[in-house]
């Protein structure tokens, strides 16, 4: 008969691993099942300089998350590895089965995050954290005085496109369209800002760089043509930003927890629809999705596990 843990937190993005801290902390047996490497998207961030308290000079997303890895583990919270394919989250028993076991609790961190709809184009894997970025508020300082791009024409990438003018040379905003889909008041900003340009009818194909992106590759819907765009000799760089969504890690949830657009429905607690089970961090339904605000999902979502559990007895 396997273990029956107080806790058992679904992801080690910040969130998850937050979680872990205030679980482990009020003394509950916690486990943290995480598929992949610790820190979940942060992990692929080179820098960070926008978590509270967090400036030591050339901190990167791993450095942050291996300490707090190690704060964690510091309070007794046991780790498996193992990629989570099945719950059951019913009853005073939960169970998740993975690749490797089951794992059984009495309350149930969900913490598996989301991650950004990929732009879609050739080699882009090798260059997210080194030139592409989906993340304006995080990455746009590293592009001061560069020249970005910006992939999309909804809301979110037009309004990024203006927040990225604030550093960047030039932003041209690429859109697979010829006009945008953003608020008409927001487009009337973004046409009225010099620093804007537009490249209508037009995909990323393919990246491209030595180390760092410094080419790609684009291509006009319309006529099939293809340009080669090539960083100013002096940049040696350009950011390159999608902005045509996120994709919430909720697929194993699906039929059984309350969600709106793939995004898990929770109270200010972080209570899902089912008692003792709990949703922090990214794939929630929020409108900050930032460590900060991960960090701050885990630890409540945490307190209120032992807060469940405590009632039981
Ligand atoms: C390129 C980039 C740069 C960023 N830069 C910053 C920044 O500078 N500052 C900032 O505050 N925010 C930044 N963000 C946003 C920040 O990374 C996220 O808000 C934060 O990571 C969300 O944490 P999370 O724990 O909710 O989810 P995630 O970080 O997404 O972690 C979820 C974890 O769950 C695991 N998981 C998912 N499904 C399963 C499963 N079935 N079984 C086991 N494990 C599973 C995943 O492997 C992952 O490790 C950035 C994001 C990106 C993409």
């Amino acid at each position: 008969m396997s273990k029956i843990y107080d806790v058992i937190v679904l992801g080690a993005g910040p969130a998850g691993l937050t979680a872990g801290l205030y679980a482990g902390r009020s003394r509950l047996s916690t486990l943290i099942i995480e598929k992949g490497q610790d820190g979940g998207q942060i992990a692929i961030t080179n820098e960070i300089e926008n978590y509270p308290g967090q400036i030591l000079e050339g901190e990167s997303g791993p450095s942050l998350i291996a300490r707090m890895t190690a704060q964690a583990e510091k309070f007794g919270v046991e780790r498996a590895r193992d990629s989570i394919k099945s719950v059951e989250l019913e009853g005073e028993v939960k169970k998740l089965t993975g690749t490797k076991g089951e794992y059984l609790a009495k309350t149930v961190i969900l913490a598996t995050g989301a991650f950004p709809r990929p732009i879609g184009c050739r080699n882009e894997g090798e260059y997210v954290g080194k030139g592409i970025s989906f993340c304006a508020t995080c990455d746009a300082a590293f592009f001061e005085e560069l020249e970005v791009y910006v992939v999309g024409g909804g809301d979110a990438a037009v309004e990024e496109a203006m927040y990225l003018t604030k550093f960047a040379r030039k932003v041209t905003i690429i859109h697979r369209r010829d006009e945008l889909r953003a608020a008409k008041s927001i487009q009337e900003k973004a046409f009225a800002n010099p620093k804007i340009d537009f490249l209508w009818n037009t995909v990323v194909e393919e990246v491209g760089g030595e180390e760092v992106l410094s080419k790609m590759v684009v291509k006009n819907t319309k006529t099939g043509e293809l340009t080669t765009i090539e960083a100013d000799e002096d940049d040696g760089l350009f950011g390159l930003f999608g902005f045509i969504g996120l994709l919430p890690n909720t697929k194993l949830f699906e039929g059984m927890i309350d969600m709106e657009n793939g995004y898990v429905k929770t109270d200010d607690n972080m209570h899902t629809n089912i008692p003792g089970v709990y949703a922090a961090g990214d794939l929630r339904v929020k409108s900050l999705r930032q460590v900060v605000t991960a960090a701050a999902d885990g630890a409540i979502a945490a307190m209120q596990a032992e807060h469940y559990i405590a009632n039981l007895k």
